[in-house]
């Protein structure tokens, strides 16, 4: 007997099992295959993506099925629609030898007319994401009123998308009598709300350790300046030849932006976000699974379909508002029992968040310096030593040999390796030489509180590169200063221009955002640079009235208070991630500024 035998499955499904070249069930699948297949009863299992967990619920479900009747009976609600395909293809494959069965994916952006002539020939299992299904509901397509097994998959994703009222709609729809069989990676207290909600005394299973990230990821943090992040990107990734990757960005526009910034610099990647059309995502994701692309840049949600196994390295470009999102993208990584590293670029004022992610995964963050240009220099000579070592002779060289060897006349084996290496070495070589370290200290985490307390009260003096000659006065160039940083007119000041250059002072809490905001700022063509200025003159904080300053901001204190309060909810992990548009387009300006 198989061990897949063992817990309890059909012939048709063992030999597909043999086809697929499974050997042995994964430990979600050994405890829920025999738990679902013996009795009718609801269930919660905690597994992350990666873990088998599609066949868990999906054997049981086709051997469930009646799959001489056309009626559905079985619903997957799933939050994406690469998922979406993803559990459907899994699942055919899995009942590739069960005659008549049909599974039918129902996904927004796809033809509703093409999907219900489907459902119309009978679909006795549907995998849908929500928005799609509530609407066929509606338009009398899809009737789920008979089904008896209703899964939801990655329901803490599906939650965080925001999903919650389209999954209550549609289980309103449902037969109380159905079972539920509920998926998710971490149970924060909107899943928990769910399961009590819509099921009936679940039995509980857990993969791993209840709410941590896999353990076969390794976690790091960097801390570097503001308007490092990118040089450090780029510094991870050439330490890290061998690299692919998903690269985690806020915002589509950080996103687009870091994406095209490493096609210049020659790497191959690819942005993967909303704003694409669907041929475009799909064409990345497949340039992505073939790794023609090694760094696929990616917003939290674009990101949720991923399902490709051997991603060596998450960077966190930015952290991300909720920790349970941190979970899933350093989830992308150590799949199918492979080891991964989740990096993340932090500033120092965001130190304290990688405390609360700590606490949250019950795992420890290595701290890790950004390595020195040296040092790339050394890991890419050796990579390119090892890449000569181990590379496959090209029969086909051998026809222009004799040439090769006129050309190379006179050079010993000594002075061909150290020519053959400089062909590499000194492209990354003058590139980094005399390149600056990148790293800033990240001081001791347990007395944060004090320091950032301390580096809140003070007030930073900035140069920037216009002035006068480029039309500018001190009015003019405040102006401008306050319409690209949303900031108010009295929080910044001391504006003292100069011909070809300019001063200016703003408090230091806009320290990180004033720099990343001018990290290639381009007006006309033209780079805008802001520095830290070196010159302390007119560093002392002006006195201001509170009040004053709170009717002169844009966006108000009340916008700065939200800032604080998007961080409180950072660090217990709760509180809604969707933006209202008014708050959306403020945060738009306000990147990288929690
Ligand atoms: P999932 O967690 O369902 O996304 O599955 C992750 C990957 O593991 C998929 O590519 C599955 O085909 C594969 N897989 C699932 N179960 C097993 C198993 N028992 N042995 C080997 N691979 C498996």
């Amino acid at each position: 007997m198989t061990k897949f035998e063992a817990l309890g499955l059909e012939k048709s499904l063992l030999d597909a099992i043999t086809d697929m070249g499974f050997d042995t069930p994964s430990e979600v699948q050994e405890k829920s295959i025999p738990l679902l297949l013996s009795d009718e009863i609801d269930l919660v299992a905690l597994a992350q993506t990666g873990t088998g967990k599609t066949a868990a619920f999906g054997f049981p479900l086709i051997q469930k099925i009646d799959h001489s009747s056309r009626t559905t009976q079985g619903l997957i609600l799933s939050p994406t629609r690469e998922l979406c395909l993803q559990i459907t293809n899994e699942m055919q494959l899995y009942s590739k030898y069960v005659k008549g069965l049909n599974i039918v994916a129902v996904y927004g952006g796809a033809s509703i007319t093409e999907q219900a002539r489907q459902i119309k020939r009978g679909a006795q299992i549907i995998v849908a994401t929500p928005g799609r299904m509530k609407d066929m509901i509606g338009r009398g397509i899809i009737d789920i009123s008979k089904i008896d097994y209703c899964v939801l998959d990655e329901a803490d994703e599906m939650l965080n998308m925001g999903f919650y009222e389209d999954i209550k709609d549609i289980l309103s729809n449902t037969p109380e009598s159905k079972s539920t069989w509920l998926f998710s990676a971490t149970m924060p207290k909107e899943v928990a709300s769910i399961a009590k909600k819509f099921m009936h005394k679940p039995a509980e299973i857990t993969v791993g350790s209840k709410n941590s990230g896999v353990d076969t990821v390794q976690h790091e943090y960097y801390t570097v300046g503001g308007r490092d992040r990118y040089p450090a990107l780029k510094r991870l990734a050439d330490a890290n030849p061998g690299i692919f990757s998903v690269v985690f960005c806020r915002t589509k526009r950080d996103t687009q932006k870091v994406a095209e910034k490493l096609i210049e610099d020659g790497y191959n990647a690819g942005a993967l976000h909303g704003d694409l059309s669907q041929n475009q995502r799909d064409l990345v994701m497949n340039a992505f699974r073939k790794k023609q692309i090694q760094m696929l840049v990616a917003t939290d949600v674009a990101a949720r379909g991923i399902d490709v196994d051997d991603i060596t390295h998450v960077i966190n470009y930015q952290l991300p508002d909720e920790i349970e999102t941190y979970t899933h993208r350093s989830g992308r990584t150590g799949r199918a029992g492979k080891s991964g590293i989740s990096m993340v670029i932090v500033t120092r004022s965001e130190l304290r968040k990688i405390g609360a992610i700590e606490k949250k995964i019950q795992q420890k963050f290595i701290s890790k310096k950004i390595p020195t240009g040296i040092e790339i220099c050394e890991i890419q000579l050796y990579h390119l030593a090892n890449r000569i070592r181990n590379t496959k002779i090209n029969e086909e060289v051998n026809n222009y040999l004799p040439a090769i060897h006129d050309v190379l006349e006179g050079l010993d084996r000594e002075e061909l390796i150290q020519k053959i290496v400089s062909v590499e070495f000194t492209r990354f070589f003058n590139y980094y030489n005399r390149s600056k370290d990148l790293n800033t200290t990240d001081g001791d985490r347990g007395n944060r509180k004090e320091k950032d307390f301390q580096s809140d009260s003070g007030s930073v003096r900035y140069f920037i590169n216009i002035g006068e000659r480029d039309g500018y006065d001190w009015m003019s160039l405040k102006d401008f200063l306050k319409d690209t940083l949303s900031l108010g007119k009295e929080d910044l000041y001391k504006v003292d221009v100069k011909d070809s250059f300019a001063f200016f002072n703003a408090d230091s809490q806009y320290k990180d955002f004033i720099l990343e905001t001018f990290t290639d700022f381009k007006v006309k063509g033209r780079f805008i640079n802001v520095e830290v200025s070196d010159n302390p003159g007119g560093g002392r904080k002006r006195r201001r009235d509170k009040d004053s300053r709170r009717s002169n901001n844009k966006y108000g204190e009340k916008s700065r208070g939200k800032g604080r309060k998007k961080d409180s909810n950072f660090s217990k992990g709760s509180g809604g991630s969707r933006r209202s548009a008014s708050s959306g387009r403020r945060s738009k300006k306000r990147d990288g500024f929690y």
